[in-house]
């Protein structure tokens, strides 16, 4: 008798499973049928540009199947271009661990994962992420050149520098002018240090890529002036000076004061002249005009002398100003001049910017290194409204 009680409570418990199993399986059934217009309302969404409603929609396509990957990938690479960061790489992670995925998968994973770090600024989880794929054959190449992206935004310039040899030996890039300005970075620093010693050694490794940029011989000068050794300065600076002429300006001061400082004070004033003449630059001119002033009378009728040929030779508002300025030291007392000197001082120092060439990123400074677009010599040794009239 106690079997058939059991009977009348099992039958109804079991019948209740089924039905409810049965009701499970039907509404993920009905799910994964509503899959391709989920999908395509997605797509839709997004080509509207209604990326939050779009992101919904996939995260619910994507919980109901698992094993949509590249529907995985859209979503990840939505919340990396949203700033969402840290979602998107528990997605890329999350994918990068499933060990069902094939290994193209789980690679594609690491490298989506690795751009994530990188845009949400965790450079060492990057420079990791792309150890591991320089490891793979398939992926070595790309993985050095990330590196050494990364490597030059944290200015690991050593690091930087092998990872350029790295890639010149094995995928037989040109890397010359970028492994020159590291090694002059690193110079940069020792000098900073007052390293001397550190300096000297890296100018040797730095000259064997003097060609590839000017920046090797005028930073070799600098090393060579911090020495004491003026005459090699000179020397390396008037190497410079013969291979890439249009960069003369940029150092034609300290140059100057090297040979001053041997002795050859007519000599500078003529390279001083000279330069003005040859480049008619506004840099050469204010190194002149800053230099000669300093030898009296005879300096000062040379000043005019070099602004007058500049004006003529070139007209513009710096040169103008450069003139004002002359007259209002010369006479101090004179409103009219003072007045005029001052206003336009405040424009030609507007005008007094230096243009990357390829992005056009403004700098007030001359530099080696953009920080608009990071290309190295992009910025041409002339200011904005000397580059015009060039
Ligand atoms: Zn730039």
């Amino acid at each position: 008798m106690d079997f058939e009680y059991w009977y009348f409570v099992f039958v109804p418990v079991l019948f209740f499973a089924g039905w409810f199993c049965r009701g499970l399986d039907q509404r993920q059934r009905d799910d994964t049928t509503n899959l391709p217009e989920a999908y395509s309302h997605g797509l839709s969404l997004l080509l509207n540009g209604e990326t939050d409603k779009a992101i919904d929609t996939f995260v619910e396509v994507v919980r109901i199947d698992p094993d949509l990957v590249d529907l995985h990938h859209v979503l990840g690479n939505l919340f990396r271009e949203r700033g969402e960061f840290e979602r998107a790489i528990r997605l890329h992670r999350h994918l990068y661990n499933r060990a069902d995925l094939s290994k193209e998968e789980r690679t594609r994973a690491l490298k989506e994962l690795a751009q994530d770090y990188i845009r949400a600024g965790f450079f060492d989880r990057a420079e990791a992420a792309f150890r591991r794929l320089s490891e793979m054959p398939s992926e070595h190449l790309y993985a050095l050149r990330s590196l050494l992206e990364i490597y030059v935004t944290e200015h690991e310039w050593a690091a930087a520098i092998e990872t350029a040899r790295l890639l010149e030996t094995q995928a037989g890039e040109s890397h010359s002018a970028e492994i020159a300005h590291f090694y002059c970075e690193r110079i940069d620093l020792a000098l900073k240090r007052k390293n001397l010693e550190e300096a000297t050694l890296l100018v040797g490794k730095a000259l064997e890529r003097e060609d590839a940029t000017p920046r090797v011989g005028i930073t070799a000068a600098r090393v060579a002036l911090a020495a004491g050794n003026g005459k090699e300065a000179v020397a390396h600076w008037e190497r410079v000076a013969e291979r890439f002429p249009e960069y003369l300006p940029i150092f034609v001061g300290p140059l100057a004061d090297a040979m001053t400082a041997q002795g050859d004070e007519a000599g500078a004033v003529t390279l001083l002249r000279d330069a003005c003449e040859k480049t008619r630059s506004i840099d050469a001119m204010e190194a002149a005009l800053s230099r000669v002033r300093k030898l009296g009378d005879a300096g000062s009728a040379e000043a005019q002398k070099i602004v007058t040929g500049m004006l003529h030779a070139r007209p513009s508002l710096l040169a103008f100003n450069a003139l004002v300025q002359l007259k209002h030291e010369e006479d101090p007392s004179d409103e009219q001049t003072k007045m005029l000197a001052s206003l336009l001082e405040k424009h030609a120092r507007r005008l007094s910017r230096y243009q990357c060439r390829k992005c056009g990123f403004l700098a007030s400074r001359f530099n080696w290194h953009c920080l608009g677009c990071g290309s190295w010599d992009s910025f041409p040794p002339r200011r904005i409204e000397d580059g015009k009239k060039a």
